[in-house]
């Protein structure tokens, strides 16, 4: 169920995220803490999720941008989807990326649609998810999208999606 993207990482990457996959919800910005990022909410226009740009005060050197004005599940799917853009596009960061409320930016579509794999397997693991189904005795069916966005917290489109229903 893993992207191609996240086969992409080093072993040392897939065992930082695996750490927080260890509970649900993943606690996100631990996640982006691990990777040396800071993330910062930030009042962005409505049009604007999220960004991520050069900072000398993060470890990394890259400081995440999150919307302040939007909920909370989409805040984490933010952090997660510029996490993304971290491990996959840090050498075409340059001067910043700034992601519109649609996943789009200065970069192709094809990178914004592997951030978003990537922020999917960050947020929503399958094995995350056999758990929640297990621990909360539901089945994976459209009927529990519901259930299994809450316990992730992630939108139900988002838990849809990867659900495939
Ligand atoms: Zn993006």
């Amino acid at each position: 169920m893993t992207s191609k993207e996240w086969r992409q990482l080093s072993a040392e990457q897939l065992e930082t995220i695996e750490g927080f996959q260890q509970s649900y919800p993943v606690k996100v910005g631990g996640l982006a803490k691990a990777f040396g990022l800071r993330v910062l909410l930030k009042p962005l226009p409505a049009k604007i999720s999220g960004e991520i740009r050069p900072s000398t005060e993060s470890e990394a050197g890259f400081d995440i941008g999150v919307n302040r004005f939007e909920k909370n599940t989409r805040q984490r799917f933010t952090i997660a989807h510029e996490i993304g853009h971290f491990l996959l596009h840090s050498h075409l960061i340059g001067g910043g990326i700034t992601d519109t409320v649609l996943y789009r930016s200065r970069l192709s579509n094809r990178m914004e649609a592997e951030a978003n794999r990537m922020a999917a397997d960050i947020l929503m693991p399958a094995k995350l998810i056999r758990k929640i189904s297990s621990d909360l005795k539901i089945p994976l069916t459209e009927e529990f999208v519901d259930e299994f966005a809450e316990a992730l917290q992630v939108s139900v489109q988002a838990m849809k999606i990867r659900l495939g229903v």
